[in-house]
């Protein structure tokens, strides 16, 4: 195997909304100092993007989006486009900043692509919200649908996106929701409780994509084991019909149960338990290809760092322990930084992530999203939704 591929460049923290905006690229400074101190990213050459161009973010959004979104510094708020809001305030270089994110995921699809790395990671990536002719959730370009579309221009005609974020991946499935060469697999707090409010079971694709959208909508507060139970009773299945060539991960960690902006329970162990499923199901169903791209995440302090970290070690199979101890300097200079916050001390939460799988009689309030989501979805790959062996 390829040495995995870390995109990373400090330009990246210009994509900044500003002010008491939750979405702060401090979060991102904050894991690349953990994941360096920690000595996680020893060795590694960062790889350094540039901007996409209209060409590449043409593939996900339409001219006029492109113009708005150019203008908007200068014309101020009248710009429409989703543009101008409390969640999508306009900033000074809002296009540049926002192509350079796209950039970043693309050049990750691209060593993958040209076979210079197996896996590649880009915790700047995951902006899943983004639709073809709006800004939204804090998302301007969607760097997702734009890699994806790159990739099925380049070798790939099977792709499985698996959205791990606690707000329903929208925008990538809207961008696919009619083409069947992708498979797009959403986790997330159920749309009754959490915008966008979509991601319902029965958003399955259509005009011959039927079975190629697939939403899990999971009851608020659900807990590490109840959300690992309902992955596996959904994906492994799908990812072996499918046979996907190429596994792409939006990994959002505001799934968190400290996380401000929702109400799942996750912990920093949980994450950890995820990032090593996708890597097994990568290795599996896809060849070992894994791309994986960060995503939302608001608890800045004492969980984003904790958990990319984990995704970057993941990704490099430099696994870090639980029980491995912050450095002192980085706990030192963030403790000075946020007087009012309490360090974490430690990589978990000291949270436990066994799980029953499903099918063993137990009811689990995820059960009915897990019947829900395998009816509508498991007979359009052959598989029967109530075996659990299927
Ligand atoms: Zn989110």
């Amino acid at each position: 195997m390829r040495p995995p591929a870390v995109v990373w460049d400090s330009a990246l923290l210009g994509y900044d909304l500003g002010g008491q905006h939750p979405f702060n690229p401090v979060r991102l400074l904050l894991t690349i100092r953990l994941a360096t101190e920690l000595g996680v990213l020893d060795g590694v050459e960062l790889l350094v993007p540039d901007a996409a161009g209209d060409e590449e973010l043409l593939r996900a959004h339409v001219p006029e989006y492109l113009a708005a979104v150019r203008q908007a510094p200068l014309v101020g708020w009248d710009v429409g486009h989703g543009l101008g809001t409390d969640d999508n305030p306009v900033f000074g270089d809002m296009h540049d900043a926002s192509a350079l994110v796209v950039g970043s995921t693309l050049l990750a699809a691209r060593k993958i692509a040209e076979g210079e790395a197996t896996r590649a990671v880009n915790i700047a990536g995951g902006l899943h919200h983004a639709m073809a002719d709006r800004a939204s959730g804090f998302c301007v370009y969607n760097d997702c649908s734009v890699a994806i579309s790159w990739l099925l221009d380049h070798g790939f005609d099977r792709i499985a996106y698996v959205d791990t974020d606690v707000h329903h991946g929208d925008g990538v499935q809207a961008a696919f929701y009619d083409d069947p060469r992708v498979l797009t697999i959403s986790l997330h707090q159920h749309p009754f409780t959490l915008w966008p409010g979509t991601g319902y079971s029965a958003e399955v694709g259509r005009n011959g994509a039927e079975g190629t959208a697939v939403n899990i909508p999971l009851p608020p507060r659900t807990r590490d084991a109840s959300w690992l139970r309902a992955f596996h009773a959904v994906v492994p299945s799908l990812l072996a019909q499918f046979e996907p060539q190429l596994l792409v991960t939006q990994c959002g960690v505001d799934s968190h149960d400290e996380d401000p902006l929702a109400d799942l329970s996750l912990s920093v162990d949980g994450h950890r338990a995820i990032y090593a499923t996708l890597r097994e199901l990568a290795g599996t169903y896809a060849g070992g290809r894994w791309l994986a791209v960060g995503g939302g995440g608001y608890q800045l302090v004492r969980v984003v760092p904790r958990s990319w970290t984990h995704l970057i070690a993941t990704v490099l199979d430099r696994d870090v322990a639980p029980d491995t101890r912050l450095p002192p300097e980085w706990v030192a200079d963030v403790g000075r930084a946020a007087p009012d916050t309490e360090i974490p001390v430690a990589m978990t939460d000291g949270a436990e992530t066994a799980f029953k799988p499903w099918g063993d009689e137990v009811d689990d309030p995820v059960d009915i999203a897990i019947r829900d989501t395998r009816r509508a979805v498991f007979p359009l790959h052959g598989l029967d939704p109530d075996d659990p062996r299927d």
